[in-house]
């Protein structure tokens, strides 16, 4: 009925949704605990709410198949032309965007182990071949990522912070790595995380697309301006290449509500500041409690931490068992891992009050 690299798919395994769980195990939904899908625990930002609000009195009309205003607020926010930019349904959109605008069937690209899922979905939906690139340390080995580029590789993708490990490449690495791929191959630089990184190992990115006209970074408004639900993202490039993947964009794949809270989002720098100050204190408070326990993790630069058990199949049953829900990271390759987001201190506590009763 399809393709054969379309049966080859391994489909994404989501985060349990809460209303799910509750059924199962008999429990109210208020009660349940969802530490899985890397969300902000801050919920919408005032202003995006204040938006949204406003916006639904015209959602009879499409929106604006072009972004216009929501590209303005990009556009000087990153101090880049509305040209460079590709809007999303979520950055997941553009990920997919890509794969179908610079690959196909002969084609290659590559990726790191335990790197973003969606890379290698993105790559098999178009029928090109995946590259999967060796971790180094469960972060990207990008001396191997670069020696894995083939005559027929268009594209490289490389997640920053990635996700499920929380590991970071620093600004000097990428640089030095970028400079020695071949023009003729994309790099798709994914900071889904960027915004929890403090400055100092922060890369500039976006001022680096003069210097590489095969860069494309992505960025989202899912993670610290918390607006997962409404699914926005966005791509920064070349003029050039931006302008091939957004022949491919269906023209309202991303709706006005949507529009609209992004736009609302990128203005509300409060909001910001308190989601990745509290992301700071929650990443303390999960890893003192790893420390305590005497469970390995995985350093993390992201809004999430991946921990290693003796069984994750057994504990992870024992955290639904409770109303916790965290994500386990078998479909990864890494059977006794689980990835936990950081919550509210209430939610990381009752996480850790859990964790440590099947411990016993
Ligand atoms: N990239 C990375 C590294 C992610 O972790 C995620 C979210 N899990 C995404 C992209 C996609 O997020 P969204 O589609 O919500 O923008």
């Amino acid at each position: 009925l399809a393709p054969d690299y379309v049966r080859a798919i391994a489909p994404y395994q989501p985060g349990k949704p809460i209303g799910e769980l509750a059924r199962e195990m008999g429990l109210a939904e208020a009660s349940i605990v969802k530490l899985a899908s890397n969300e902000n625990p801050l919920g919408l930002p005032p202003k995006a709410r204040a938006a949204l609000e406003a916006a639904v009195a015209d959602l009879a009309r499409y929106p604006d198949g072009n972004g216009f205003a929501l590209k303005d607020r990009i556009a000087e926010r990153f101090a880049v032309g509305h040209d460079t930019i590709v809007l999303g349904n979520g950055s997941n959109d553009i990920l997919e965007l890509v794969a179908r605008t610079f690959l196909q069937a002969g084609d290659s690209a590559v990726y790191s182990e335990y790197a973003f899922a969606v890379y290698p979905l993105a790559i098999q939906s178009v029928g090109a071949e995946r590259i999967e690139v060796k971790a180094r340390e469960y972060g990207h080995d990008l001396d191997a990522m670069l020696a894995a580029i083939r005559p027929d590789t268009k594209l490289v993708f490389v997640a920053n912070p990635n996700n499920p490990t929380g590991t970071l490449l620093k600004p000097g690495a990428l640089l030095e790595f970028l400079e020695q791929v071949p023009e003729r191959v994309l790099v798709v630089l994914d900071e889904a995380y960027t915004e929890y990184l403090p400055s100092e190992v922060a890369s500039d990115s976006i001022g680096w697309l003069t210097r590489f006209p095969n860069l494309i970074v992505s960025r989202t408004f899912s993670k610290a301006y918390g607006l997962a639900g409404l699914r926005v993202g966005f791509a920064l490039a070349h003029r050039e290449v931006a302008g091939l993947v957004n022949r491919l964009r269906q023209p309202f794949n991303v709706n006005s509500l949507a529009q609209a809270a992004a736009a609302a989002a990128l203005d509300d720098t409060d909001f910001l500041a308190r989601s990745v100050a509290l992301n700071r204190q929650g990443m303390a408070q999960l890893t003192g409690a790893f420390q305590r326990l005497g469970l390995p993790y995985i350093p993390s630069w992201g809004n999430f931490v991946t921990f290693h058990v003796a069984d994750a199949k057994a504990l992870n049953a024992h955290l639904l068992r409770n109303g916790v829900i965290v994500r386990p990271l078998a479909p990864y390759n890494m059977p006794n891992s689980l990835r936990v987001s950081i919550g509210l201190p209430e939610e990381n506590a009752r996480f850790i009050e859990v964790l440590e009763a099947a411990l016993g």
